[in-house]
């Protein structure tokens, strides 16, 4: 098993923790981000965190991996990879989390969930509800990073590599706002190095 030193810096070594000034999704400012791409684009990087989710759910009798688009999927497949069973992935269709392209997960069967990183854990609720309208067994949640701040609770075993407690601010209360930091909307252009 990795440390937690080992895997922050599995995610600092690859520049994956930005430092700047950043507008997120929610409208919220912050003067860190997380670019999980960063990571995933190596493969021995996003082989060894997967390992970690291999080898911490090898007694849960896991049959399928399942991971919400588009990170999601790059981690079921290593993932269901190291623990030799299927991986598919749900995305939206019409805005809601679907098992699409005639994958199916019989009833009863013991799924694995896994995910990038969560803030308030949407996708990976949604993610969980395709798996069980279908019949499905969801029996463990498997993140990189939860930075919920301790209010994730998906209501299955959930197994985070990373906790990240990283500040957000309203733009009216924002320090990097004050000292006038050029402000960036991470995947929206180029990001700091
Ligand atoms: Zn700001």
């Amino acid at each position: 098993m990795l440390t937690t030193d080992e895997i922050t810096a599995m995610f600092t070594d690859c520049g994956a923790l930005l430092q700047g000034h950043f507008l997120l999704t929610s409208g919220l400012h912050s003067g860190q981000y997380l670019e999980k791409f960063r990571v995933l684009q190596h493969p021995k990087l996003t082989s060894g965190l997967c390992r970690e989710f291999a080898e911490r759910f090898q007694d849960a009798g896991i049959q399928v991996v399942v991971g919400p688009a588009t990170g999601g999927i790059i981690l079921a497949f290593e993932t269901g990879r190291l623990m030799g069973i299927r991986s598919i992935f749900t995305e939206r269709e019409n805005g809601k989390m679907s098992l699409r392209r005639g994958f199916h997960v019989a009833p009863g069967t013991r799924v694995l969930v896994v995910e990038d990183i969560v803030t308030t854990g949407g996708s990976v609720r949604e993610c969980i509800e395709a798996v069980c309208s279908t019949g499905g067994d969801v029996v463990g949640v498997g993140l990189l990073v939860d930075r919920s701040n301790g209010k994730l609770d998906l209501g299955v075993r959930t197994e985070s590599l990373l906790r990240a407690n990283i500040p957000t601010f309203l733009e009216s209360e924002c320090p990097m706002c004050a000292h006038r930091v050029e402000l960036v909307k991470p995947g929206s252009r180029e990001l700091p190095v």
